[in-house]
């Protein structure tokens, strides 16, 4: 089974995801965490990566397509969570074809809707560990010491793009390019509205549900 989470930076993606893939048999293609690892490790795609995350820009399609088809080479078979991939219609048509090379489908893809005025205050209070990815918020979920992970013991930082300069860039390519996105999977048929400003488990169970697993 493969499906994409869809929403707004700050909308859960990521936390629904560690869910998952803790709960069920998925593996996690999280193309933001591709990116963080490539630049924690110097690579050239973190060198090339790095300018346009710290501007809240998108990082080019051919980089991105080129990520994610490696990825599903190395996963083959496997059922996948898409978290923060496709963000274009120009991503989304693509993964199409790499999942129909493979004779794989897309089964759903999952909206999450929010209000956009939590967004901020969930982004700017948002920590995550480095290690292992556990996110935590100042607020709602701060990890017992505030620079080391409660699972890991790995360092828990406050990311570089999510501050409210950055952040403000990162909504507006949201709007840009992902609000596309879902139109273009709404008329595929595929598109699952959820409401995310809710408590993290009752955002799992709308997920679940509709899964059946
Ligand atoms: P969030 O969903 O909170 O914005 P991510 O970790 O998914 O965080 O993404 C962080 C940044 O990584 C984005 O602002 C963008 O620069 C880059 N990025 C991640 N996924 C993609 C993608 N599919 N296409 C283009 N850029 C991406
Ligand atoms: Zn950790």
């Amino acid at each position: 089974m493969n499906i994409i989470f869809i929403g707004a930076p700050g909308s859960g993606k990521g936390t629904q995801s560690r869910e998952f893939i803790e709960k069920y048999k998925f593996v996690q293609l999280s193309t933001g965490d591709l990116l963080r690892s490539a630049i924690a490790a110097g690579t050239v795609l973190g060198l090339e990566a790095k300018s346009f995350m710290d501007q809240g820009k998108l990082v080019p399609d051919d980089v991105m397509i080129g990520i994610v088809k490696d990825y599903l080479e190395a996963n083959k078979g496997k059922s996948v969570i898409f978290d923060g991939f496709p963000r274009t219609v120009e991503q989304a048509k693509s993964l199409a074809s790499m999942l129909n090379q493979q004779n794989s489908i897309l089964d759903k893809v999952f909206y999450f809707k929010i209000n956009p005025l939590i967004l901020i205050e969930r982004l700017t209070g948002r920590r995550v560990c480095t290690k292992c990815g556990e996110i935590y918020h100042v607020k709602t979920k701060p990890s017992k010491n505030e620079f080391v992970c409660d699972v890991c013991g790995g360092s828990v930082v406050h990311r570089s793009d999510d501050k409210e300069s950055v952040i403000v860039e990162r909504l507006a390519q949201f709007e840009k390019n992902t609000g596309p996105t879902i139109e273009y999977y709404k008329s595929t048929g595929l598109l699952v509205e959820i409401e995310s400003s809710l408590a993290p488990e009752l955002v799992f169970k709308q997920i679940q549900k509709v899964i059946a697993l």
